[in-house]
């Protein structure tokens, strides 16, 4: 299987390269924010409680997104493999993903993380704010926010990652499809070996 961990702050533009990726590798795509917001515009409890916290723009507890992950991970057995999107985003994540995986027969492949400059990751996410009325990316407060949560939460995943010799670093500056090829360079060389 092919799991690929797709990391990097918010408006890196994981969304997007997901979209591509399970395109071309025949994935399937885990974005736990995507999830979340079904879960909210469906109107059921586990969405109500979720979407005062992700307005505020910090981040659900451990316990309710590995929840959400174990099940679709359940129900979709003999795929090719998943592009995580969004998370993991705490090491208790990582932990539990990597023992999700294991007790599947398989783990992660690798960790892709998109670097992008900060000045950049705001344009894009009150552009994205303005076409896609994602409440949490319209305010400069909330996208503050969760930069905020990002560099102390999430950022030392590239530690636990990089500590498994899995941590592999592509630029995500460029068009869409510059990105989508600095990615795909990886990928393929990291199947070439295997
Ligand atoms: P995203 O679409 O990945 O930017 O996620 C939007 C919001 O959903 C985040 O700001 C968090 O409030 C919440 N969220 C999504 N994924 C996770 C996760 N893995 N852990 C905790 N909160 C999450």
């Amino acid at each position: 299987m092919l799991n690929i961990v797709l990391f990097g702050p918010p408006g890196a533009g994981k969304g997007t390269q997901s979209q591509k990726l399970i395109e071309k590798y025949g994935l399937i795509h885990l974005s736990t924010g995507d999830m979340l917001r079904k879960e909210i515009s469906e109107g059921t409890e586990l969405g109500m409680k979720a979407k005062s916290i992700m307005d505020q723009g910090i981040l659900v507890p451990d316990e309710v997104v590995i929840g959400i992950i174990n099940s679709r991970i359940d129900s979709e057995s003999g795929a090719n493999g998943f592009i995580f999107d969004g998370f993991p985003r705490t090491i208790p994540q990582a932990e539990a993903l990597d023992d999700l995986l294991q007790t599947k027969g398989t783990e992660i492949t690798t960790m892709l993380a998109l670097e992008v400059d900060q000045q950049e990751l705001v344009k894009r996410l009150l552009l994205r704010g303005e076409a896609s009325g994602r409440s949490d990316d319209a305010n400069e407060e909330v996208i503050s926010q969760r930069i905020a949560e990002y560099e102390d939460k999430t950022a030392p995943l590239a530690k636990y990652y990089n500590d498994q010799g899995k941590y592999n670093g592509v630029k995500g500056m460029g068009t869409v499809d510059e990105i989508f090829s600095n990615l795909c360079k990886e990928i393929d060389g990291l199947t070439e070996v295997n």
